[in-house]
């Protein structure tokens, strides 16, 4: 079969909302080999037109917050209700562990055995950068397959948030009733990107306090600039053992959509992570090819104990490295 061939066929086989030829078609995007990556863009060129139509979420949260268990019941509801459901997931530690924590069927029971849903774990190979661009195009190809509605998961930790957040519409942030102090503890840079925010596990005796950390994170929330000045990120709780809460959650995430719709900001918003995207793929190939450079690698070594024990400027050292790639001279210019 000609690769030509093969492009049409997983083209089709995609449109045509086909399980296997879809499941095919992501591994093709997550894989490596840059013949596939070839293939892969011409894949994606021909479903683009058929994608951006979905609802893009993004369910983010330490391990244990409950993102699993508040998906399953969700997106649950969302394909009782007709909708078709995409479960991505963007997990860097995967790529350490070799496995998946995020994504893992077993930890979606109901959802991963749903007609109407395809959950598929994080892609395991490559920098953040790799798994986040690998999921960005999975994106791509669930939503030509007719999927309408994307959740996007990422565990609560490190720059997996902000990868996340560039790549939805809606950037939703679940935490645990935690007050004062405990508050403090999460990440403001985290706090930045949220559009909505839920106190979860609001269930039984933790009621109450889930309702008094709404309270108080919402304040805290009122005191950062907003994402977009059309909306106010508003904080709910809910419970995604029970369901409580779960209607006013998409409820929410729907409001949210409308408001940006009307003040014509959702297609700014992601005509704009379009060229992020673009931009940040250019830094990972540079830093990429820079970091294979046979110079750069002869001379790095050397250049960093150089900066160590302070015998070299970082600022020289940084020179010397664009030098050995053929960019000297840009060091230093910019600051
Ligand atoms: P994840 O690591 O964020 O995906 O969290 P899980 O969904 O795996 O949940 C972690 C633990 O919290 C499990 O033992 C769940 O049974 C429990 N849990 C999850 N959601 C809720 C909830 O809404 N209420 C309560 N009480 N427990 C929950």
């Amino acid at each position: 079969m000609s690769r030509a061939v093969d492009v049409d066929a997983y083209a089709e086989g995609v449109l045509a909302g086909h399980r296997p030829t879809l499941a095919r078609a992501i591994t093709l995007v997550e894989s490596r080999r840059p013949d596939h990556a070839e293939l892969a863009q011409r894949l994606l060129v021909r479903l683009l037109p058929h994608a951006g139509t979905a609802h893009r979420v993004g369910i983010s949260g330490v391990p244990g917050v409950g993102k699993s268990t508040f998906i399953d019941t969700l997106g649950t509801r969302l394909t009782a209700q007709g909708h078709r459901v995409a479960v991505l997931a963007v997990d860097p530690s995967s790529t350490r562990s070799g496995g998946s924590i995020l994504g893992d069927k077993t930890r979606m029971g109901r959802l991963s055995v749903d007609p109407q849903a395809f959950v598929r774990p994080s892609p395991t190979a490559g920098t953040l950068g790799g798994v986040a661009r690998a999921t960005r195009e999975t994106m791509v190809l669930m939503e030509a397959a007719g999927f309408d509605v994307v959740l996007v998961e990422t565990v609560g930790v490190g720059q997996s948030e902000v990868a996340v957040a560039k790549m939805v519409d809606c950037f939703c942030f679940l935490t645990l009733a935690r007050t004062g102090d405990q508050l403090q503890g999460i990440k403001k840079g985290v706090l930045e990107l949220v559009d909505l925010a839920a106190v979860n596990k609001a269930d039984g005796p933790h009621e109450a306090d889930a309702r008094r950390a709404a309270r108080e994170l919402s304040r805290a929330l009122r005191m950062l600039q907003p994402v977009h000045p059309a909306w106010r990120p508003p904080v709910l709780t809910c419970s995604g053992l029970t369901g409580d809460g779960l209607d006013d959650f998409w409820g929410t995430v729907l409001d949210h959509r409308a408001a940006l719709e009307e003040a014509g900001e959702l297609e700014g918003r992601r005509s704009r992570q379009q060229v992020d995207w673009m931009w940040a793929q250019v830094r990972d190939r540079l830093m990429d090819s820079l970091l294979a450079h046979p110079r750069v690698r002869e001379d790095a070594p050397r250049l960093e104990s150089g900066v160590r024990a302070g015998e070299l400027t970082p600022t020289l050292a940084a020179e010397r490295i664009l030098a050995d790639f053929g960019a000297g001279g840009a060091a230093g210019q910019g600051d």
